[in-house]
């Protein structure tokens, strides 16, 4: 092993540095600022993360100054604007604090205006036509909800700052501007709806978000034998081995040394800048695991998951593991998600999603409640599109994720609960004795233990909080959670509407869930998500069910969203329109690169190794006959193996015209179209060929590790 951090940043022990001493360590956490700052600062920065008020250069002078103290006195030399543009990544530009003094010493500088705004050379980001090359400038601007954190690589240790990315004309070109956004919109509207129902103190409402990795761990040796994994992030050839996950014995099950010290070593890292790993376990597939933090707030969340996707990318590298995050890493083998759970709560403190212990709670509870189901049944296709990416294509609709119908978990009381609301009845479910007065009826208390445990909705009620199910493992959870937002924006703004002019409030909260319920109550489903029979009676219902991430994007250019994205101040027509062509692309691209792997490895791997091991096999073959005056079974199977490699090669040929054609094609759907419906299929031909020679021919001609060691050892 010769990575140059090895042992510096070895296992740390938990009895000399207490977890809680080591938590956050590296975090310009409230915690900390509150610390080091003056009170007035401190106030200043918390009204501004409250959106009460807008950061000032002279607040930000004071912020920078204590930051950057804090940080060099912990080692740091560099400080990097983080921001995630749409390529979905986590881009950094790094600049030192060094400033020459002018007699050959330097001093350790860092101003407000570098803290609050930088100006990184990023014209090479995406922005689908937003910037033309001749302005190219875009600004990232510092987002006060999300902390500023150290990072230790062997570049060195860095000051990172959560930023976010917008253009010289103020147009956003990340997926952070529209999240902050989207969480102004919704406190807004939810404030507007609390005040109707009389809550006079509530200012804000955020949202709060835990996001559950899943990932798979391979043995960095073979990932390095794989150009497939390394290019794409997926295999694009390989057989199933004897054994796959049809025992579920790994799910749960205990976790192997080699693993165990790399979680630890994980929630170390994750520790020391504030990230709140909490729990870890296998998952379903070989190899899959599963890492959850404790929810925080949105921003803070997307920000926080896209350090846990690339820190256990180079904890994994520490181990002589490589971590996936590809959502299907193995076809015919489980892929990985990741679970948004998200909730709304005050600024005082209250869980929006949590059933209340008495009337005027419950009403809210219920109110917000059918707010959510009606936002995810008008806006089925939007939260669709928020997951649509080429590598979820390969998990959506298939058998072990969710479906790709959009649907809601409630379960069974609190689904009675809503029925006889919406038919009138005032009792609630049966199960319950007890019935609680809300308003002008009587209503049961509410079930405290609602979750979902078959695990097969998309959407589902946990309690506390809706769990978003459908999001791909390497995604940003940015966009997903900006559209959810923005859905509840609409739908509470329009409950606010009513609220605010009727007369008896009581009545009114009753009317509103009555007749969102009974408008939107298709959207529910309680049952097996994974079966044909849901397929069907989703159909009978009306619920949209895009299996392709190509035609589910289309929504997003549809004038009713732009609408709604303008009427929110979330997103303008042009970047609706840019960021619809930018996901058209970055479709496209990823099958053109996945096309062009497997045009590679056809060709100058597997072809010629099956070529030389049936050539081998019938020389062997005439030898035998030979000797025995008969013909041998090589000479079967090596005329087996040359047929199918013979139509292998056939299969190239198509692929390539395939991806000509699709190549051709300029107008960025048509071309999406054309790699989802040409070029995929080539592929798969191709893959068909070759995972039935992998299964023919001997082991050592192989030229490459195969499923069972990808998948079983570690
Ligand atoms: P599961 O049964 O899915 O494992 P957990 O209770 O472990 O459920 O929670 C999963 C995730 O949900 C965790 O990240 C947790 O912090 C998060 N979570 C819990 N409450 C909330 C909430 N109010 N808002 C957002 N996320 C939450
Ligand atoms: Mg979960």
């Amino acid at each position: 092993m010769s990575c140059p951090c090895e042992g510096r940043r070895g296992a740390v022990d938990f009895t000399e540095t207490p977890v809680a001493e080591l938590y956050g360590s590296n975090c310009f956490s409230n915690a900390v600022m509150r610390e080091r700052l003056p009170k007035n600062i401190y106030k200043e920065i918390v009204a501004v993360q409250n959106g009460e008020k807008e950061l000032t250069l002279e607040v930000a002078e004071v912020v920078a100054a204590s930051m950057r103290e804090w940080a060099v006195a912990k080692g740091a030399s560099h400080y990097t604007h983080l921001f995630q543009p749409l390529t979905g990544l986590t881009a950094e530009k790094h600049d030192s604090f060094i400033a020459p003094t002018g007699d050959g010493k330097v001093l350790m500088e860092f101003s407000g205006k570098e803290l609050i705004k930088g100006e990184p050379d990023a014209s090479s980001f995406p922005s689908g036509g937003l910037r033309a090359t001749f302005e190219a400038r875009g600004y990232t601007a510092w987002d006060v909800t999300s902390p500023a954190f150290l990072k230790t690589d062997p570049t060195g240790t860095t000051l990172c700052i959560p930023t976010a990315f917008i253009s010289y004309y103020g147009q956003a070109l990340d997926k952070k501007v529209p999240l902050l956004k989207s969480i102004d919109a919704l406190s807004k509207q939810a404030v507007r709806v609390l005040r109707a129902l009389g809550n006079t103190t509530t200012k804000r409402v955020f949202t709060t978000v835990g996001p559950e990795q899943e990932y798979f761990l391979i043995s960095k040796a073979l990932y390095d034998k794989r150009p497939d994994l390394i290019l794409t992030g997926r295999t694009v050839f390989g057989a199933l081995p004897a054994k796959g996950q049809e025992m579920e014995d790994h799910y749960f099950g205990a976790i192997k040394d080699k693993v165990a010290a790399f979680m630890r070593d994980l929630n170390t890292e994750l520790w020391k800048v504030g990230i709140p790993a909490k729990t870890q376990h296998n998952e379903v597939a070989p190899n899959q695991f599963e890492i959850a933090p404790i929810y925080q707030n949105s921003s803070a969340a997307v920000d926080g998951n896209q350090f846990v996707m690339e820190t256990i990318r180079n904890v994994a590298r520490r181990h002589g593991l490589e971590g996936l995050l590809h959502e299907k890493p193995f076809a015919g083998v489980n892929g990985s998600g990741k679970h948004n759970n998200w909730s709304m709560a005050t600024d005082d403190g209250v869980n929006l999603f949590e059933p209340g212990e008495n009337p005027e709670s419950n009403a809210r509870f219920l109110l917000f409640a059918a707010a959510v189901v009606e936002a995810v049944d008008r806006y089925a296709l939007l939260i669709r599109a928020s997951v649509a990416t080429s590598g979820n294509d390969h998990r959506l609709g298939a058998n072990e994720a969710p479906p790709a119908i959009v649907s809601v978990f409630f379960g069974g009381p609190l689904t009675e609960i809503f029925e006889n609301i919406a038919e009138g009845k005032a009792a609630g479910h049966t199960d319950s004795s007890e019935k609680i007065k809300l308003g002008v009826t009587s209503l049961p208390s509410l079930p405290k233990d609602v979750s979902d445990r078959n695990r097969t909705s998309p959407f589902a009620f946990t309690g506390n909080k809706f769990e978003f199910r459908m999001v791909g493992s390497s995604q940003s959870i940015a966009t997903p959670n900006t559209y959810l937002n923005v859905a509840v924006a609409q739908v509470l703004s329009e409950f606010a509407d009513k609220l605010e002019k009727a007369g008896s409030k009581h009545e009114a909260v009753q009317n509103i869930i009555k007749e969102s319920y009974a408008k939107h109550r298709r959207v529910v489903f309680n049952g097996n998500g994974y079966t044909d029979e849901w397929e069907r009676e989703a159909e009978r219902r009306g619920l949209p069910n895009v299996k392709h991430a190509v035609d589910a994007l289309q929504v997003l250019v549809r004038s009713e969203t732009i609408a709604l994205f303008e009427a929110h101040k979330v997103l303008s027509k042009e970047e609706m329109e840019s960021r619809y062509h930018i996901y058209l692309e970055k479709y496209s691209k990823q099958i053109n690169i996945e096309a062009g792997v497997t045009l590679d490895l056809a060709r100058r791997y597997i072809f010629p190794a099956v070529s030389t091991y049936a050539a081998d096999l019938a020389r062997e073959a005439s030898v035998l006959a030979a000797i025995h005056a008969t013909s041998a079974p090589q000479e079967k199977r090596a005329k087996r193996i040359a047929d199918l490699a013979a139509e292998l090669y056939d299969e190239t040929g198509k692929l390539e015209a395939a991806l000509a054609e699709a190549q051709a094609v300029e107008e960025a759907y048509g071309q999406a179209k054309a790699y989802l419906e040409k070029v995929r299929p080539a592929m798969e031909a191709i893959r068909v060929r070759a995972d039935a020679l992998e299964k023919l021919v001997s082991k050592e001609a192989w030229p490459l590790p195969g499923y069972e060691e990808l998948l079983f050892t570690l």
